[in-house]
């Protein structure tokens, strides 16, 4: 409801902040997060320095605590993503370093219903409402998953992965729309949903020794396109979703990087840094947005900037150990909102 009159003035872009529990084991008073406020700020004490000196402060739009639960943090976003069948463009991110929740908060632990991230309550939302809309409107939903490892785009719905090396995203739609260049895949049901994030993920590891340690070296994109039609008057729109879990922010250590670790160390850095870039460019309102920096950047050019919304969830790992990324991560969000 907010959003749009919020949105008006920082260039469409909206950061929230999401603090994952501590795991069974863990020490919950061994805590960087001092403080969250009720108007999205949150206090980061640094475990090295007692008093004043050590407490920082960062605000976001909005900061979710450790108790959040999948569906408290769904029902915000919810106006955001039912926008995209009046034919906005959505992209959602999750920012983080590796183990601070961001599949937790786009895909979620399991599949269970209560376990649902973003991804499976938008898409079961789009069709409930598409359902309850049906004497008005006909709506097409599809998909497509891609992930970007290394500067290279993959399909991971294509059935001939290994070869399926995509170029830049390249089909024109009347809109002026540029998709990937990905298979896209008709769906009707949440359960076709779950069937093709299954194939994804399987085909996610494809290659790699652990699928975790795959997961946190690239992105994947889930995109969404959503085309209505007015029964009345025939008038058609598209909209589309991109939710994004990023690859783990951290910093390698250059002396503990060597090889392929390096250079997948660097790419991450690039893009993630093409991303801060091309973010800040846009909530600045700057002239030149530069999105040819990175293939993240590129394949979602046409839906970051202009009419389309931004939000992005930035996770923090509350654990001590974690302070140096958890305040560069917050540096980083604190940037770009
Ligand atoms: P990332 O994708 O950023 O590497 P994960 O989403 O895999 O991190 O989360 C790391 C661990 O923390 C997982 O075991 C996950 O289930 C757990 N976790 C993350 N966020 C939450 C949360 N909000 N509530 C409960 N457990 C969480
Ligand atoms: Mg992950």
């Amino acid at each position: 409801k907010l959003f749009n009159e919020v949105q008006e003035l920082k260039g469409n872009i909206r950061v929230y902040c999401r603090v994952r529990p501590f795991l069974s084991g863990q020490d919950p008073k061994s805590t960087t997060v001092d403080y969250i406020g009720e108007s999205g700020e949150i206090f980061i004490t640094n475990p090295f320095k007692q008093g004043k000196d050590g407490c920082r402060m960062f605000k976001f739009n909005k900061v979710f605590h450790t108790h959040a639960s999948q569906a408290e943090v769904f029902s915000d976003i919810q106006p955001l993503i039912r926008s995209v069948l009046d034919g906005f463009n959505v992209c959602i991110f999750a920012y983080g370093q590796t183990g601070s929740g961001k599949t937790y908060t786009m895909s979620g632990p399991g599949t269970s219903k209560e376990d649902w991230g973003v991804n499976y309550r938008a898409l079961n939302d789009l069709f409930d409402i598409s359902l309850s809309r049906r004497n008005a409107f006909s709506y097409e939903v599809g998909v497509q998953m891609v992930e970007i490892y290394n500067e290279q785009v993959r399909d991971l719905l294509s059935n001939d992965i290994a070869q399926k090396r995509l170029g830049i995203w390249s089909t024109s739609q009347p809109n002026g729309l540029v998709v990937p260049d990905a298979s896209l895949h008709p769906v009707q049901s949440t359960s076709d949903v779950l069937d093709l994030m299954e194939i994804g993920q399987t085909n996610r590891a494809v290659g790699s020794t652990a699928l975790n340690e795959r997961s946190s070296r690239s992105h994947s994109i889930l995109t969404v396109h959503v085309r209505g039609v007015d029964l009345k008057s025939g008038s058609t729109s598209r909209g589309c979703l991109h939710l994004i879990d990023l690859a783990g922010s951290e910093r390698v250590e250059r002396s503990e990087a060597i090889g392929d670790r390096l250079k997948e160390a660097q790419y991450i850095n690039k893009s993630l840094s093409a991303l801060g870039d091309v973010i800040f460019a846009l909530a600045q309102k700057n002239a030149h947005v530069p999105y040819r920096n990175s293939k993240l950047t590129q394949v979602l050019q046409s839906s970051l900037g202009g009419q389309a919304k931004t939000l992005m969830f930035v996770q923090i790992n509350p654990d001590t150990e974690s302070y140096s990324e958890t305040i560069s991560t917050l540096k980083f969000a604190e940037r770009v909102s």
